[in-house]
């Protein structure tokens, strides 16, 4: 049944839905006009809808689901686990085993709690900054997202008549709902701007508790920080006293050490997430042992308090660890070779079309864009309107062949993937592609 189809399951059950949810469901990234499509079962690097249709993931959960679907160590782990605990309002060995994995592999790790979500570890890295340094504000790049904490839900995509002078970007408010203090104690960078980066963090040194920065953006096509950029922010935060706070939920994803391994800077502080739970909810704060110290509840009286039902919960940390094993460097050189296998077909694909494009991104992270302009911070992403239909269409092209991607044409590979997987993509991107260009129809 082609998508879209308003006599589908899913069109019933997104109609069904918003009786009972704004908007129809819980979660604003999933929804895609004129109605998302409802997911049955997964197996491997498939997804197969309500309808029974079965499509290529190449959503990967945004990224959490680094072995896809039903990865069988993972369910041999969670079995396992459920048949013993649960939650439990105990610690367990597992958590232990999780850290060890973590702080074993990640140069700026020495210590780290668990929480449930990427936001809780951006936002709880904050605190700790805040609490460690004893100044009031936070710094992050403009057109960044890191999650829905409220010091951090600014200028994530500010428009052109909002964000303000390049070298002095204004603190955008992305969400209702912010007071005037926390945009106050906000602050924005221009990402890979060295000279206005360095001038902005040394005007606001002396309140600055921490700088956030993810190596790679994901909303940005994922964009890579410059080395000369991560460099001078490493060394400008190191002289002031404020913490450099590496937000990679996201972008652990590129290699064994993770971002922070892969551009050679260490952070003081690491929000993690996403893939080291194993398809569980989770979250997670790392650094610097003195720093980490404020969480330490043996020590009174207690400077951060971290709490959490389900933080650390046996059944993530079980997911989270037989998924993190799995994860060995060959297994990182295998998954990224099947990027790169992605990326340069997207672009062969993209050359042999006529249409204008580029293909981004690193490791196992890709992006699509209809825009061949170079582009190195926000304000240079290259989206029109017209750009965002082209991707639009071409993601509904997919559904109609056996592929889903995140709507605005990006892509996230699984261990489960083959590189006859990745063909079988490219092949229906041809497809789509040719429609595009106007020399074919569906
Ligand atoms: C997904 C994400 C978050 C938020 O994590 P959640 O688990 O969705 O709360 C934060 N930062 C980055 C870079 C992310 O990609």
């Amino acid at each position: 049944m082609p998508y879209p189809d308003l006599s589908s399951l899913s069109a019933k059950l997104f109609e069904r839905g918003q009786e009972v949810m704004p908007g129809g469901n819980s979660r604003v990234g999933v929804m895609f006009q004129p109605y998302p499509l409802y997911a049955a079962f997964g197996k491997g690097c498939r997804v197969t809808d309500v309808e029974g249709v079965e499509r290529i993931d190449f959503i990967n959960n945004w990224s959490s689901l680094i072995h896809g679907h039903g990865n069988p160590q993972v369910l041999a782990a969670i079995a396992e686990q459920s048949q013993r605990l649960l939650a439990v309002g105990m610690p367990t060995e597992v958590e232990i085993e999780l850290a060890e994995l973590l702080t074993s592999r990640v140069p700026g790790v020495e210590q780290i709690r668990f929480s449930n979500s990427g936001s809780e570890g951006v936002l709880m890295a904050l605190r700790a900054a805040k609490a460690f340094t004893g100044r009031p504000k936070i710094a992050k790049v403009e057109g960044a997202y890191h999650g829905n904490a409220d010091a951090i839900e600014v200028s994530v995509a500010p428009s052109p008549k909002q964000w303000g002078a390049p070298e002095a970007p204004a603190t955008v408010a992305s969400t209702e709902g912010l007071t005037a203090g926390v945009l106050q104690d906000s602050i924005v960078l221009p990402f890979n701007d060295v000279e206005d980066t360095r001038r902005i963090i040394e005007a606001h040194a002396h309140e600055l508790a921490a700088v956030v920065i993810d190596p790679v953006v994901s909303r940005m096509g994922f964009v890579q920080a410059t080395p000369e950029y991560l460099r001078m922010v490493r060394d400008v935060t190191e002289q002031h006293g404020v913490l450099l706070v590496f937000d990679e939920v996201f972008s652990f994803r590129m290699g064994y050490r993770g971002a922070q391994g892969e551009v050679g800077i260490t952070p003081d502080l690491t929000a993690l997430g996403k893939i080291i739970g194993g398809g569980l909810p989770v979250g997670a704060t790392g650094g610097r042992r003195d720093v980490m110290a404020v969480f330490d509840q043996t020590k009174l009286p207690l400077r951060v308090e971290h709490g959490g039902t389900y933080n650390a919960n046996p059944m993530t940390m079980a997911a989270g660890l037989a998924a993190m094993q799995q994860m060995t460097p060959a297994a990182y050189d295998r998954l990224n070779a099947l990027g790169d296998r992605a990326r340069d077909g997207l672009r062969a694909a993209l050359h042999d079309s006529g249409l204008v494009g580029a293909v981004h991104g690193c490791a196992s992270m890709v992006a699509l864009i209809f825009n061949d302009a170079p582009f190195s911070n926000y304000r240079e992403l290259p989206l029109r309107r017209r750009e965002a239909e082209m991707i639009s269409t071409l993601h509904r092209y997919l559904l109609n062949h056996g592929v889903t991607i995140i709507p605005h044409g990006m892509m996230l590979l699984s261990t489960a993937m083959t590189e006859d997987d990745i063909d079988e993509m490219l092949t229906a991107m041809r497809g789509g592609m040719k429609v595009l260009a106007g020399a074919a129809s569906e």
